[in-house]
Formats: C-alpha cells, structure tokens, sequence
C-alpha cells in the first residue's frame, strides 16, 4: 500500500492534509448534515481542539456547506476529541450483542 493520500483543505486552517487524517462533514442530499459518512457538499476539519473552535467561531461549516449545520454535529466532533476511545466501547457493545443475539443461520448466506 504506498498510494499517494487524498490531500483535502482544512476549512479551519486552511492547510492541504491526508484525507484520511481529518473529519468530514457532509451535507446529505437527503439526510442534512452528517459526519463521515453521505453523498453531497462536504467540508473537511483537523481532529484537533484548535480548528474545531477556530470552524465553530467563525461558522466555517455553515460558510463552507451553504447551509445551518446543528449544535449537535460540533458537540460530536468535541466529544471524539474528549473521549478517543469512545469507538472501542462501541464496538464493545455490538460484539455482546451479537453474542447475545447470534444471526440466524439464513441471514449469513
Ligand atoms: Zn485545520
């Protein structure tokens, strides 16, 4: 694997970073604002505390995707940056789950 990265703009800093390395937050053509995931405009922001606050100041978000994006979308972002393993206990989670509940044996065709 020694592909060239994806270079994207940081709508804070305005640096040119690996894709891979920043957040992405998209407005979905039919689910509004979403992070990482969806199909339409999206903005690109360093996972640090610095351009998070620098974006949310100066609604860098709303600016770059030309439309309100929810309290709630930031309140994620700071979260992630707050609690780094917040995605373990997640997957944590599923996997007692699907321990708790094993797929039918049809469902693994
Ligand atoms: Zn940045």
């Amino acid at each position: 694997m020694n592909q060239h990265p994806i270079l994207r703009r940081c709508i804070a800093c305005r640096k040119l970073v690996d894709r891979k390395q920043l957040w992405r937050v998209v407005r979905d053509f039919k689910d509004g604002v979403v992070l990482d995931i969806g199909m339409g405009r999206s903005a690109y922001l360093c996972q640090s505390q610095s351009c998070l606050k620098e974006a949310h100041r100066h609604k860098r978000l709303q600016k770059s995707l030309r439309c309100q994006v929810p309290v709630s979308i930031v309140e994620i972002l700071q979260k992630r940056l707050s609690q780094p393993n917040d995605s373990g206990v997640e997957a944590r989670l599923q996997m007692a789950q699907s321990i708790l509940e094993p797929p039918s044996p049809n469902q693994l065709d």
